[in-house]
């Protein structure tokens, strides 16, 4: 028998020396998390994004048998958005591809993350001709992907879903990045659910929440497919990452450490010769004489 170790730093480690029953060791670990502090909530959950944690990033693709594409696939996210390996694709007639509507919503607490859920039909995107609907909303703190090699402060995923005839679901996510600066807007309104929602699962309405506060324009955009950068990260993801960079204050990216993860962005994936576009709006034809 092996006992689970769990370290303040939300390492988890076994002990081989120390040989105790099953029952026990549920027993004494329900009593120890009563009593003992402090500890991360992060050593309880699934994975985690500490890099010397047994299940942090670089385990993922260990941990389940479900999770192998995270160690396996060759088309994993985040991943750095560089400048010269882009292949600029002008747009005529503009670049929204997003049509959003006010929706009644929740907010609730994944653990590593917190997550903004529509309870109803938010709108949808348009890529190449599929409606993908919006799903969810969460953070990623700092960002996860990288332009050019600058990892900003914050990042936004917008997820979408397109439901297939055999039943599985496309998936579309927007990523909207933000440096320190000016407060967002959207997450001042959510500032106080986010505080509201303690304990792992704990969801609390919100009411309408308008989606369209998250994106207001779009001059340029990157896109490529990638994974989900979380477990199990599935394949197969379309990516459109705002090259826009937008602003959060510290104080709104400090809500979010001190009630959830220190930190939660994925390292970065191998391009593994995966093309990236950058997706830009045609300037209007000069007239002609
Ligand atoms: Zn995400």
């Amino acid at each position: 028998m092996l006992k689970l170790l769990f370290y303040s730093s939300g390492r988890v480690g076994l002990d081989t020396n120390m040989p105790t029953p099953d029952a026990k060791f549920s027993v004494s670990l329900q009593a120890w998390c009563s009593t003992s502090s402090p500890v991360h909530v992060g050593s309880f959950l699934e994975f985690g994004y500490d890099k010397k944690s047994a299940k942090g990033p670089q385990h993922w693709g260990d941990l389940k048998e479900e999770w192998s594409a995270c160690k396996k696939g060759k088309t994993q996210s985040p991943i750095d958005l560089s400048t010269n390996r882009v292949e600029l694709i002008p747009k005529l007639g503009g670049l929204k591809y997003w049509s959003y509507k006010p929706q009644h919503a929740t907010v609730r607490n994944m653990g590593n993350i917190v997550q903004v859920n529509w309870v109803g039909d938010a709108g949808s995107i348009e890529i190449n001709g599929t409606h993908f609907f919006l799903q969810n909303a969460h953070w990623h703190w700092p960002a996860e992907h990288t332009i050019n090699g600058r990892r900003y402060d914050l990042e936004l995923h917008i997820v979408h879903v397109s439901p297939q005839p055999d039943g599985t679901n496309k998936t579309a996510v927007i990523g909207v990045l933000y440096k320190y600066g000016s407060p967002d807007p959207f997450l001042s309104k959510l500032g106080k659910d986010i505080l509201e929602i303690p304990e792992k699962d704990d969801e609390k309405s919100v009411g309408v929440i308008d989606p369209s506060e998250m994106m207001r324009g779009s001059k340029m955009y990157y896109r490529y497919m990638g994974s989900l950068t979380a477990p199990p990260c599935t394949q197969g993801i379309i990516w459109t990452v705002d090259k826009k960079i937008r602003t959060v204050s510290r104080g709104q990216v400090k809500l979010f450490k001190d009630a959830y993860a220190k930190e939660n962005a994925r390292p970065l994936q191998p391009i593994n010769q995966r093309e990236i576009q950058l997706y830009f709006q045609m300037p209007k034809n000069k007239p002609q004489y």
